[in-house]
């Protein structure tokens, strides 16, 4: 099985409609293919293809901090000592002119990374740990246009997170499992995985130990410098890069060509700018897009 991954460093290049395309192209040579949204804060393959989240296969769970004030002093070691500054301190003082003396800390979920520093450190065992849910993984099998096709030649795997949390990695790392294990399972031919836009955590989650990964840009002078950083961080990561010029016939391709020249990366695919296309991915028909042949 191929392990593939498609990014980009810039938002809006159009990640999700070539790891779609890409999908169908695969499908369409007689592939079996999972197709893995791990852009976990916001999915939108599923809204792409016209199709629901499907069944939940797992939900993702994470420990985090809970005060147990019978216990605690009030020395704010968890306070100082916290990474993500997802706890604070505030003072008893209510009204000027009263003697201010320390409070109970206040845990923020939304800050905290669940590192567990703070309930390892407290010298009063005063942090409960708390297990919550921070996320859910969805599967669905998709049935595809081509009627020669059974419709179990494609899946799609759905990371999502829930809830308002400072680290999603987590998230990324059960998605991409619950969809590796599930390809396998499938005796699928190709793992493709949608990641999130940006070079942080989530993203180089999805990045790591692929085949290669395919990177999205545009002909704009925006594009090209964030093709810049993500060749840069792929080649960090060892992992072998092809750029997808999306809107090819649109905009200055020469910023493009002297970054792919600078690394050394092929442009492996030129889309250029289609209005039925834009049609198709507007109106979540994107699964039924054939570019190498008529569009539906
Ligand atoms: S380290 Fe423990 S005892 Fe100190 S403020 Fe935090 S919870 Fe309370
Ligand atoms: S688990 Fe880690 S990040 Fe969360 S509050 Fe404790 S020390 Fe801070």
């Amino acid at each position: 099985m191929q392990l593939i991954s498609v990014t980009g460093g810039k938002g809006g290049v159009g990640k999700s409609t070539v790891s779609i395309l890409l999908a169908n192209k695969l499908v369409r040579e007689g592939k079996k293919v999972v197709l893995c949204d791990l852009d976990v804060e916001c999915p939108n393959d599923h809204l792409l293809l016209g199709v629901s989240l499907g069944d939940v296969g797992r939900f993702v769970y994470a420990q985090f901090p809970k005060l147990n004030r019978k216990k605690c002093a009030k020395c704010g070691l968890c306070v100082s000592k916290c990474p993500s500054h997802a706890v604070f301190q505030p003072s008893t003082a209510r009204d000027a002119g009263q003697k201010k003396s320390a409070d109970y800390p206040v845990f923020m979920p939304e800050l905290c990374s669940s590192c567990g520093l703070c309930w390892h450190i407290c010298p009063q065992g005063a942090i409960e740990i708390e297990k919550k849910k921070t996320g859910e993984v969805f599967f669905n099998k998709l049935r595809t246009p081509n009627s020669k096709l059974e419709a179990a030649d494609l899946w799609l795997i759905t990371g999502r997170s829930v809830g308002v949390l400072e680290e999603s990695g987590p998230v990324v790392t059960a998605a991409r499992e619950f969809a590796q294990d599930f390809a396998r399972q499938k005796d699928a031919d190709y793992l493709l995985m949608d990641t999130a836009v940006g070079m942080h955590c989530g993203v180089i989650r999805a990045l790591l130990d692929v085949d290669y990964a395919y990177v999205v840009t545009e002909p704009t002078p925006l594009g090209a410098h964030d093709l810049a950083l993500i060749l840069r961080l792929l080649k960090k990561l060892g992992v072998s890069a092809r750029i997808v010029l999306n809107q090819s016939n649109l905009g200055r391709r020469d910023w493009v060509d002297k970054i792919a020249r600078d690394f050394g990366v092929k442009i492996d695919w030129e889309i250029p700018f289609s209005q039925d296309l834009v049609e198709a991915y507007s109106q979540g028909r994107l699964g039924r897009v054939d570019l190498f042949n008529n569009h539906d």
